[in-house]
């Protein structure tokens, strides 16, 4: 479970201090991308549910006052204490050119990235990304060869590079 569940969620988003009721929130969550010759063919598409977006929550600030209604420094995937700021870098796994198995150009990666959600009357119907593949703080968990069944997993935690162990999500 991440540090907030949706009752948690509901409850921090409802209203701040100051009596707005309109939050950014910033999570790391699911996204799905085409790559060719290590480089993205698309910006992707989000593959997370309500759920894992609460999961990966690690800061909800008010538009109006710029308050921390909620806030972790904590790696927001293994929970390792100040381990968010470990999360700001290129990530670990890199995407090769070609598979090195079959020499295919075509790969399909996930990954998490950093993104932005408005809550209140600016709300959105869906996250924005914060940085894309090849930026830093976008994560690459797993890579698929289109051509093969090649196949290249992230070692520990795909964010904060520890060597785990992993907590479960939603
Ligand atoms: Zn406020
Ligand atoms: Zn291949
Ligand atoms: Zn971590």
């Amino acid at each position: 479970m991440g540090k907030l569940d949706e009752a948690a969620f509901e409850k921090v988003i409802a209203a701040c201090k100051c009596g707005v009721s309109a939050f950014e929130v910033h999570s790391y969550i699911d996204r799905a991308l085409g790559v060719m010759l290590g480089e993205r063919n698309d910006d992707g598409r989000w593959t997370h549910d309500g759920e894992k977006f609460i999961d990966g929550v690690f800061e909800i600030t008010c538009i109006a006052c710029r308050q921390h209604a909620f806030s972790s420094d904590d790696c927001p995937r293994c929970h390792r204490e100040g381990g968010l700021a470990d999360t700001k870098v290129m990530s670990r796994l890199a995407v090769p050119k070609r598979c090195p198995a079959c020499k295919g150009t075509e790969m399909t990666v996930s990954g998490f990235a950093p993104a932005v959600v408005r809550t209140g009357a600016a709300k959105r119907p869906q996250p924005t990304p914060v940085a894309l593949l090849g930026e830093p703080g976008f994560h690459v968990v797993q890579i698929l060869c289109d051509s093969c069944d090649w196949v290249a997993l992230a070692e520990g935690c795909p964010l904060c590079g520890s060597s785990g162990p992993l907590r479960a999500r939603p």
